[in-house]
């Protein structure tokens, strides 16, 4: 599901993290400097998302779908967007993907 950047991104900041835990005595710093190192993953994921959501529409009248309902993030649960101008729920495959 991740792609190149993403991956990059959080191997890079997963190793300044280790890093700044392994050799910065105050975890505190070494706590900010791993949030600062995993930043940018963060930022690769929220640009990732908008843009995949975006691409669901309704196949009955080609609006675009709502985010997915929510449910429990549990493995196999249904992701169902609810078109509000046709009534439909869409299913759109399961958590475990
Ligand atoms: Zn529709």
């Amino acid at each position: 599901m991740l792609d190149v950047p993403a991956f990059a991104c959080a191997l890079a900041g997963g190793i300044v993290s280790v890093a700044a835990f392994a050799l910065l005595g105050d975890r505190l710093v070494a706590v900010g400097v791993s949030s600062l190192a995993l930043l940018p993953f963060g930022i690769v994921l929220w640009r990732a998302g908008p843009r995949e959501r975006d691409t669901k529409v309704c196949p009955e009248c080609r609006c675009p779908l709502p985010p997915a309902l929510e449910n429990s993030i549990e493995e196999g649960e249904p992701i169902l967007h609810h078109c509000r101008p046709c009534g439909i729920l869409w299913f759109a495959g399961s958590t475990s993907s």
